[in-house]
């Protein structure tokens, strides 16, 4: 009998320890402590750009993007329809509204060429968000964003270290945003940061997170925010996994092209694409997408693979089907099919970094087990 394959476990068998060591013998414990500056300059420097400020989560450092650029009451951002909920609920927490456009079914990014028709006098600025492992066509959100006066933010919390013909991701927005949670390419458990070149975007962010202490009289508060910071024991973890980055790429793109080679051929499965024009796919996880005419969902499928004892998660709910916005009367009766499609038959398989190629060789097996059972029942049907 073959564990249960979790279909997340990240490697931390490097430096971690020994500055985690060091946290302690120290008593650096706290947001205080100076892995977090050394880790924010590390990681800032690594992406291209003058500030990094270190946050809780990524979910918290899209909201201290939002809230740094000024976005409130009635303003428009456009986003996918297709992402996690963290992107919306940093636009609706302030009262922004999120504008939302289609996917595109190669790279499972959102369709750029659909921004344009959703722009209106409102707009303050497009979410652009890099899914799965290859960017969004970047050079065409800048474009539209000089041309219509927008600001971007840039959710590169699945992109560490990826580039877009040739620079780095997390360098393209007004302020972008990185997560360390443990599924990410770098992880600290939990975490996340803000990069920019912008002092005064840094400055904002860096009150935000923090309770919007006032600079001159502490324990005096002109703005309502959050405790966001990020400690020294995550910063110690993040430090070491830093310096393992590159590698960390390259096992990820040796898992995808592993898993591509072995799964190419089995009907009714769509891959993800290697490259395209601008960049490398580097599978942040191994997703695939079920055939359209395959009468099973995801779902099902990940009932399937967890009987195999395979570990699999379905792709993101849409952010317009989501309840909790259905309920407050949002997104009524708005319709995005190619994002649709995607929350509804796109499925990830075990692909931390801590992953060896036997468990590998036991996810294709499984996953062909599957397919054919699910065959079977089309054929039956
Ligand atoms: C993981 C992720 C986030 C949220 O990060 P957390 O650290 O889990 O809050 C935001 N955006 C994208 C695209 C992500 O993949």
């Amino acid at each position: 009998m073959v564990a249960f394959i979790p279909v997340n476990e990240p490697l931390i068998n490097g430096n971690e320890k020994k500055y985690l060591c060091e946290c302690i013998d120290t008593g650096w414990i706290s947001s205080e402590g100076p892995f977090v500056k050394e880790f924010e300059q590390k990681m800032s420097m690594l992406v291209g750009r003058k500030y990094g400020i270190a946050v809780s989560s990524g979910t918290a450092a899209l909201e201290v993007a939002v809230q740094a650029l000024g976005i409130g009451e009635g303003d428009e951002v456009i986003m996918p329809a297709f992402t996690i909920i963290s992107c919306a609920m940093a636009v609706t927490k302030v009262g922004a509204v999120p504008v939302l456009v289609d996917s595109d079914l190669t790279s499972w990014n959102m369709d750029v060429d659909e921004i344009e028709a959703k722009i209106t006098s409102k707009t303050k600025a497009i979410m652009m968000v890099h899914l799965y492992g290859l960017p969004v066509e970047v050079s065409k959100v800048t474009e539209l964003a000089e041309r219509y006066n927008l600001k971007i933010i840039e959710d590169a919390a699945e992109m560490h270290g990826q580039t877009y013909n040739g620079r780095k991701c997390g360098s393209f927005g007004d302020i972008s945003t990185f997560s360390f949670y443990s599924n990410k390419h770098i992880t600290t458990g939990e975490g996340g940061m803000v990069v920019t070149d912008d002092i005064e975007l840094a400055e904002r962010s860096r009150m935000l997170r923090n309770l919007c202490f006032r600079k001159d009289v502490r324990y005096m508060h002109d703005e309502i925010s959050d405790n966001y910071r990020f400690t020294n024991l995550q910063a110690a973890v993040g430090l070491a996994q830093l310096e393992r980055l590159n590698e960390f790429i390259e096992k990820k793109r040796q898992m995808g092209r592993y898993y591509t080679d072995r799964l190419k051929g089995i009907s009714g499965l769509i891959l993800p694409i290697e490259e395209t024009e601008y960049a490398d796919n580097i599978y942040w996880v191994y997703g695939m997408v079920l055939d359209k005419d395959i009468p099973i969902d995801n779902r099902t499928v990940q009932k399937l693979l967890a009987e195999e004892g395979i570990g699999s998660r379905t792709f993101f709910w849409c952010i317009h089907e989501q309840p909790v916005y259905q309920n407050q009367g949002l997104f009524q009766k708005e319709k995005y099919p190619k994002a649709e499609y995607l929350a509804r038959k796109g499925f990830y398989v075990p692909s931390g970094l801590a992953l060896t190629e036997e468990k590998m060789e036991k996810v294709v097996s499984g996953v062909r087990k599957v397919m054919n059972k699910i065959y079977m029942l089309k054929e039956n049907s």
